[in-house]
């Protein structure tokens, strides 16, 4: 097949990642740098939690493409949908066909709001909202600082999502919000969560249990929503993995996070894990994939078992740039990603815990003189402030 045209790196989405290794690649001296992002809008996703709570305007969190596209990239602005890695090319949805010499896939997440049932339905009305969409995080406001009383119910699906934390940080904001109100205590907040604990590491969870009680939030730990009926307004909850419907909890005001997995057309294509999921399979400390040695992946679409973030992103795009440029030099991989990720959980409008971590869930935190398992006022200035002033001034140019 004749290829529409060819570049020494190639680069499936123009995200967090695929931005930041761009910026860095060209910074390291590498001009033939194509970025295939079907988007003409670029967001930062972390501030949509705020948004949500009525702390930031979602038009702060989405910038045009082309202006974080960086000087000398080549934007292919069309849809992947095809790799065919024997081969070293990608296929876009218009037939056009790039090659490669080294391929960098990083198209991010999908959201599989169809995988509970009634949920997709009911969005955006009726006290129905999510912070993982654009467009929704500000009707997630509407909802809150309308209610006065009744139910509202918070949820976190099974399985690896975006930013683990983001599903139970709204909770606390519009917990805190409602309190500063007077009417905290006629809501009856739920909290339903997958896990055992609110968190994977005991000293945080222990943190989160105690901003748990003092909300009078009612926690439904190792349970998922399972079905949202908004013509009863109720939702089917279960234990995880059981199927079946153990309970139906009624509510006023529903945030609702769904499970997630690889883009449907990349779990179907040679470089996923090949399980339900789907995942770019690559090493988790190379971040190269584990059958093609001239693939590499990062960010929410790679196999790397860490906390998904835009945090893990900035600590992996330095490690994928480093090793692109041993393979095309035909060096041994040295750069080694050490699962580092971090978490920032807004407990209220006014604190913020800032759990860093790295594969063994050791703690790594950046900050060593501020304890990392106790929620802090100056996380929450660095969350509204300066993280978003970090991400488009100095990450997505390659600095940081
Ligand atoms: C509500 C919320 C709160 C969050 N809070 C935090 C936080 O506090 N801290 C933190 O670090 N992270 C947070 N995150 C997570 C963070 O935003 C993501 O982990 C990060 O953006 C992932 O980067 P990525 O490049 O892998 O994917 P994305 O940034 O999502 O980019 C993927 C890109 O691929 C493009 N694309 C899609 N399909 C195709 C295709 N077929 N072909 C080519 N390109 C394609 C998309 O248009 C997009 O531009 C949060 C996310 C959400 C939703």
């Amino acid at each position: 097949m004749s290829t529409t045209a060819k570049h020494q790196v190639l680069i499936v989405g123009g995200g967090t990642a695929g931005i930041t290794v761009a910026a860095r690649l060209l910074r390291k001296g590498y001009s033939d740098v194509a970025v295939i992002e079907p988007s003409t809008t670029h967001y930062y996703q972390p501030l949509w939690t705020l948004v949500g709570a009525g702390q930031a305007k979602a038009s702060i969190t989405e910038r045009p493409e082309s202006s974080v596209m960086p000087t000398g990239a080549v934007w292919i602005n069309k849809a992947a949908n095809a790799f065919d890695p024997e081969n070293n090319t990608v296929t876009c949805t218009d037939g056009a066909t790039y090659g490669y010499d080294v391929l960098v896939v990083c198209p991010g997440i999908q959201l599989d709001w169809e995988a509970t049932e009634g949920l997709e339905d009911a969005l955006g009305r009726d006290g129905v909202s999510s912070n993982y969409r654009f467009d929704l995080a500000p009707r997630t406001w509407d909802f809150i600082r309308s209610l006065r009383s009744g139910t509202a119910v918070f949820t976190v699906p099974s399985g690896a999502i975006k930013c683990a934390g983001a599903p139970q940080k709204i909770a606390y904001l519009a917990s805190d919000y409602w309190r500063k109100k007077g009417v905290l205590n006629d809501i009856d907040v739920h909290l339903v969560m997958p896990g055992p604990r609110p968190f994977g590491i005991p000293a945080i969870a222990d943190s989160l249990d105690k901003v748990i009680v003092d909300y009078g939030i009612t926690l439904h730990s190792s349970s998922e929503v399972t079905s949202v009926d908004a013509a009863s307004h109720k939702v089917g909850i279960s234990s995880v993995g059981s199927g079946g419907t153990d309970t139906m909890l009624p509510y006023d005001v529903l945030h609702a996070v769904p499970r997630q997995s690889a883009p449907d057309w990349v779990k179907s294509s040679p470089l996923s894990t090949g399980d339900a999921v789907g995942y770019v399979e690559i090493d988790k400390h190379t971040m190269q994939h584990v059958r093609y040695p001239n693939v590499f992946s990062l960010g929410d679409a790679g196999s790397s078992p860490n906390s998904k973030t835009g945090a893990a992103i900035r600590k992996q795009a330095p490690v994928v740039v480093e090793n692109v440029d041993a393979f095309l030099k035909r060096q041994p991989l040295r750069a080694s990603y050490d699962g580092y990720s971090s978490c920032p959980i807004v407990t209220s409008s006014h604190a913020m815990l800032l759990a860093e971590f790295d594969y063994d869930l050791n703690l790594e935190p950046s900050f060593p003189l501020l304890d990392p398992t106790k929620p802090h006022r100056a996380y929450w200035y660095l969350k509204k402030y300066g993280l978003p002033f970090m991400y488009w001034n100095l990450m997505l140019k390659g600095l940081a």
